[in-house]
C-alpha cells in the first residue's frame, strides 16, 4: 500500500514525512483493517512530526481523523463486518485494567496508546486497529465531512459534557474555530444558551449563522453571568477573565492541549466555588455519544479537501493557518 512514513522529526517546512510504498498491513486476532477514504489533519500530526511531541516510533504513520470501509475482519471481531463504514480517532488502545479505565475515565488511562503516535494512523491506504477501539459512524455524512468529528468534533462534545451543563443554562465559548463550531451546534440541540467570544468577525458571523444566541468580543460585556465556559484557544491570560464572566459554581474548561503561563491575581473572581478544569484526550463513550448526535443533527463542519499525494506540501499551510476549517485528505 501507499503510505506517508515518518522517520526523522524535522520541521515541517523540510517536508520529514515521505510518500512510500510498504506491505498493507493484515489484522492479527480481534482486529479489522479499514480501507481509508480520509483522513482529517490535525495540528497535533505537526507537533509529532516536528518534535514538539517525542517519536515514540519509527517509521510512523500519523494521521488520527480517520475514516473509511472495513474490508478484513480478524478472528473474534464481533463489532464489525466486511463492508461497514468506521472510524479511527485519538484513542487507539486502553488497558482496561488500570484505576481510569475501571473507574469510566479511560480518557486517562495510564497505559494507553495513541493513534498516529504509538500506533500507526491514516495517512495510508489501510489501516488496523483492534475492533472494539473503531466507531460505527453515521451513514448519511461523507467521508470528508466524517473524518474532523473524529477529532476536533469528539473532543469538543467531552468539553461540553465537562461543563456539566444542563437544559436552558447559559454556555461562554471563549474563541471561535472548528472545534466550538461543532461544541454550539451540539450545544444548541441540548437545550443551551451559548454565548460566544470572539475577535474575529468572520467568526462571529459564522457563530451567528449557527445560532448563537449572544455574540460579543473580548471587550463586550456579556448581558449575564453564565453557568459554564470553554476556551479554546491557547492563551493563558483569557482564564481569568473568563472566570470573571462565571456565576458562583461555575465551571470554566480549558479545551486546548497547550497554554500559555495562567495567572489569577484577584481572588474574587476564583471565588464563589468557581473552578477550572483541563480536557485530556477522549474516551470511547464520548465517541460513540458525539457521532450519534452529529449523525441526528447532520452537523455542519467547514472542510478544505486536498489530494492524498499532496500531504507533505499541505502539512505547512496548516501550520501557518492557511487553510480554512479542518483540512482533509482524500485517499479514495
Ligand atoms: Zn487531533
Ligand atoms: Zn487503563
Amino acid at each position: 500500500m501507499k503510505a506517508w512514513i515518518l522517520e526523522r522529526q524535522a520541521r515541517i517546512e523540510n517536508k520529514p514525512i515521505r510518500l512510500e510504498e510498504i506491505p498493507t498491513p493484515e489484522p492479527s486476532d480481534g482486529e479489522i483493517r479499514i480501507k481509508v477514504h480520509a483522513c482529517g489533519i490535525c495540528r497535533t500530526d505537526i507537533h509529532v512530526a516536528e518534535g514538539d511531541l517525542p517519536l515514540k516510533k519509527s517509521p510512523l504513520i500519523l494521521g488520527h481523523e480517520v475514516v473509511g470501509i472495513v474490508d478484513k475482519v480478524g478472528k473474534d471481531v464481533t463489532s464489525f463486518q466486511l463492508g461497514d463504514r468506521a472510524g479511527v480517532a485519538w484513542l487507539n488502545h486502553a488497558c482496561g485494567e488500570c484505576e481510569f479505565c475501571l473507574s469510566g475515565m479511560e480518557n486517562l488511562c495510564t497505559g494507553a496508546s495513541f493513534t498516529g503516535w504509538d500506533a500507526d494512523g491514516g495517512y495510508a491506504e489501510y489501516t488496523v486497529l483492534d475492533g472494539d477501539f473503531a466507531y460505527h459512524v453515521p451513514d448519511h455524512l461523507a467521508f470528508e465531512e466524517l473524518a474532523p468529528l473524529l477529532c476536533p468534533g469528539i473532543a469538543g462534545y467531552r468539553s461540553l459534557k465537562l461543563t456539566e451543563t444542563k437544559k436552558g443554562q447559559k454556555v461562554g465559548l471563549y474563541g471561535f474555530g472548528p472545534t466550538a463550531s461543532c461544541v454550539l451546534q451540539v450545544a444548541k440541540h441540548s437545550g443551551l444558551e451559548v454565548f460566544v467570544v470572539t475577535r474575529s468577525q468572520k467568526n462571529r458571523d459564522a457563530a451567528r449563522e449557527l445560532g448563537a444566541d449572544w455574540i460579543g468580543t473580548y471587550e463586550d460585556n456579556p448581558p449575564t453571568p453564565f453557568d459554564a465556559g470553554i476556551i479554546f484557544p491557547p492563551a493563558g491570560n483569557l482564564v481569568e477573565f473568563a472566570l470573571s464572566q462565571l456565576k458562583g459554581n461555575g465551571r470554566l474548561i480549558l479545551a486546548p492541549v497547550y497554554m500559555t503561563p495562567i495567572e489569577i491575581n484577584d481572588y474574587n473572581n476564583i471565588w464563589l466555588e468557581r473552578s477550572v478544569k483541563s480536557l485530556a484526550h477522549i474516551s470511547r463513550q464520548d465517541g460513540r455519544e458525539f457521532l450519534q448526535i452529529a449523525g441526528e443533527i447532520h452537523l455542519k463542519t467547514q472542510i478544505e479537501v486536498f489530494p492524498f499525494d499532496q500531504l507533505a506540501d499541505i502539512l505547512p499551510l496548516v501550520k501557518g493557518g492557511k487553510v480554512e476549517g479542518n483540512a482533509v485528505i482524500k485517499i479514495v
